[in-house]
């Protein structure tokens, strides 16, 4: 479904006060926001394949904004999994979390949830901060937007696609990413994709990614609770067991290393059902995380104190970007079927 038709749907939901009635039918008690790249303004438009992955710096204010006129805490993950699990209710609650750790985390983020007096989780791929991982996912459209034509393949598949239109980025844009994606380790089919074209994955890294240093001043601040999210962001469900503790054993132990702080929760890579499930939930259980989150649609309600390792969360997405759409957000809609079968449960 376009993003067009989604929001003409909230709006519906928001101007016939529908949600408020959803609200009273899920009873939602909190929800735990999630968002990746803030930015300053919009994006260009026409080729933008990752514009759902970053928000405008005005809208998350005004989102922070809402919550205080709507009376919501804003409270840690630490928190959260307290209220859950004290079935302390009395009054509504949200967390934000934010999502790989690029380095606006550290100059836009940081400096907007100061002013609110307001705490935020940071959920850290350490092969970001590590400059080994190449961020590939927002790569990819970058190279396209530099070039007319790029190469791609190896020996005598390699092939040569023209990038010069809106329409024919797209389209490279979609067999390149499957291609990476293919390969089973994208970062590695990145660069060298980028070695083809003469581009650096280096120096995008360094544009894009926190640094250790940035994480620390984060730290130090005191309104930043760390989380882990994986060494080298893969989906967790496709990995063999030992692999999938590995990723997120070891993306804590770097975490509580570097910024001598303790990291007790985890987010799942993507966050769908299909990257994560119940074997997974039960590892970040085992490996002693107290909450792990996903990016499954809902509210949450009471019954999710016994599911503290596969919590829902409600993604701000750049395609959505209007404060009332987070009201209805926290109403539950989204997730309603599944918030309903789990309040049930
Ligand atoms: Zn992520």
């Amino acid at each position: 479904m376009s993003p067009k038709i989604i929001g003409l749907g909230l709006d519906a939901l928001y101007y016939t006060a529908l949600y408020r009635l959803i609200d009273r039918m899920i009873a939602g008690v909190g929800g735990i926001f999630c968002f990746h790249r803030v930015v300053d303004e919009d994006g260009p438009s026409g080729f933008a394949p990752t514009a759902g992955l970053a928000i405008r710096a005005s809208f998350l204010n005004g989102v922070l904004d809402l919550a205080r006129t709507e009376g919501w805490d804003i409270v840690t993950l630490s928190e959260v999994r307290r209220r859950l699990v004290e079935r302390r209710f009395g009054r509504k609650f949200v967390c934000f979390t934010v999502d790989d750790i690029y380095r606006d985390t550290h100059e836009v983020v940081l400096p907007m949830f100061q002013r609110h007096g307001a705490p935020f989780t940071a959920f850290v791929t350490t092969g970001i901060p590590d400059r080994t991982l190449p961020i590939w996912w927002f790569g990819v459209e970058q190279v396209l937007n530099r070039c007319d034509d790029v190469w791609f393949g190896k020996g005598d598949r390699l092939c040569r696609l023209q990038t010069r239109t809106a329409d024919e980025k797209t389209a490279a844009y979609a067999l390149l990413v499957g291609s990476l994606k293919a390969t089973g380790d994208p970062a590695g089919a990145f660069a060298d994709f980028c070695a083809l074209n003469d581009q650096s994955p280096e120096s995008l890294s360094d544009e894009l990614g926190v640094t250790w240093e940035e994480l620390r001043a984060m730290q130090a601040s005191g309104v930043v609770e760390f989380g882990a999210h994986t060494l080298t962001h893969p989906a967790i469900a496709a990995l063999p067991e030992d692999e999938a503790r590995r990723e997120m054993g070891e993306s804590r132990s770097i975490l509580e290393d570097r910024l001598k702080v303790p990291v007790r929760h985890f987010a799942f890579p993507y966050g769908d059902p299909g990257s994560c499930g119940v074997r997974d939930f039960g590892i970040a259980g085992q490996l002693g995380f107290d909450t792990a989150v996903t990016t499954r649609k809902g509210v949450l309600v009471p019954g999710d104190a016994g599911a503290l390792h596969a919590l829902p969360r409600l993604v701000l997405n750049g395609h959505f970007q209007k404060e009332r759409y987070a009201k209805v957000f926290m109403s539950g809609v989204l997730g309603s079927a599944d918030g309903v079968i789990r309040w049930i449960r």
